[in-house]
């Protein structure tokens, strides 16, 4: 299948590691120039160059705080002067941090809203203006399994990431007559740095190695294993395609059968 992504502009936000890397790579080998962002200059032009070496498309790195206004105002900008347009977003960030009701501060809260949420607000604000003048757009903002099953101990990910949700589908019904189409990935457990972390910290509270850990969490997957970053960059590149047309307004589990409920 061809997905029509050569020459489309595609931004993918917090892209040095991770599911925004494996998006972006996703995209680039299907023929996308691709514009990746993190805060770290060394990190996200080193991914940059990898991805670049690995697909052979054009491969911008841009440092930029996704929690900052201006910072997401320049991402778009930069873009736009180098590529001309864009024409498919992947919303993505550093998750919000885990904490119980009581331990989180409102300071972690108010920051938790501002990355998560409000990046995505602002990024996909930024970008419509260009997918409304060129009738094609594709806006996608991978949440977690937590935006359909709260995970107790990530508190304000299961606080924010069903408002997401519910921004997607809203913008889904506003925009679909224009060919844009916004949708949201929902990951269960794939393992990456961030897994890692999180996996190493429950790990040490229960006493038990992080293998055996991660043998213990792939027992309850369906799939019998974590998920791996292509398998959310594939659905990425797929949901950004021509043959997606007419996928709007979807919540996407990806989660190797992870969540219980009828979805
Ligand atoms: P990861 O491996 O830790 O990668 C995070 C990426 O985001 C890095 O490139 C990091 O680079 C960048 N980043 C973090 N904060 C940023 C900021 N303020 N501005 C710009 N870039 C920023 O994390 P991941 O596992 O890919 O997770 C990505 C998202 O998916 C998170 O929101 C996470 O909660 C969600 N998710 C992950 C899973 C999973 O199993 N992995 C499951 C469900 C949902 P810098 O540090 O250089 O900025």
């Amino acid at each position: 299948m061809d997905l029509g992504l050569k020459n489309k502009v595609a931004i993918v936000a917090a892209a040095s590691k991770g599911l925004g890397y494996a998006s972006a790579l996703s995209l680039a080998q299907e023929g996308a120039t691709v514009v990746i962002c993190s805060r770290t200059e060394k990190e996200v032009h080193r991914a940059a160059e990898e991805i670049q070496t690995a697909a052979g498309s054009a491969v911008m790195p841009v440092v930029c705080d996704l929690a900052k206004a201006d910072d997401v105002e320049r991402l778009v900008e930069k873009t736009v002067q180098r590529f001309g347009t864009i024409h498919v977003l992947v919303n993505n960030a550093g998750g919000p941090p885990a904490g119980s009701l009581a331990a989180l501060t409102d300071e972690q809260w108010f920051a938790g809203f501002e990355l998560t949420m409000m990046s995505t607000v602002r990024l996909t604000r930024a970008v419509l203006p260009f997918m409304i003048k060129q009738s094609w757009g594709r806006i996608i903002t991978i949440t977690s399994l937590a935006a359909k099953q709260p995970i107790n101990e990530l508190l304000l990910s299961s606080s924010i990431r069903p408002g997401i949700a519910g921004l997607s589908k809203v913008l889904a019904n506003f925009h679909a007559h224009q060919n844009i189409t916004v949708n949201t990935i929902c990951p269960g457990y794939i393992l990456t740095a961030r897994q890692e972390e999180f996996s190493r910290a429950r790990a040490s509270q229960r006493n038990q190695s992080i293998e055996e850990y991660l043998r213990e969490q792939a027992h309850q997957i369906p799939a019998s294993r974590l998920g791996r970053p292509d398998e959310i960059g594939n659905v990425v590149a797929f949901l950004a395609s021509e043959p997606a047309s007419y996928v709007n307004g979807v919540n996407l589990l990806v989660d190797g059968g992870l969540a219980r409920g009828i979805h």
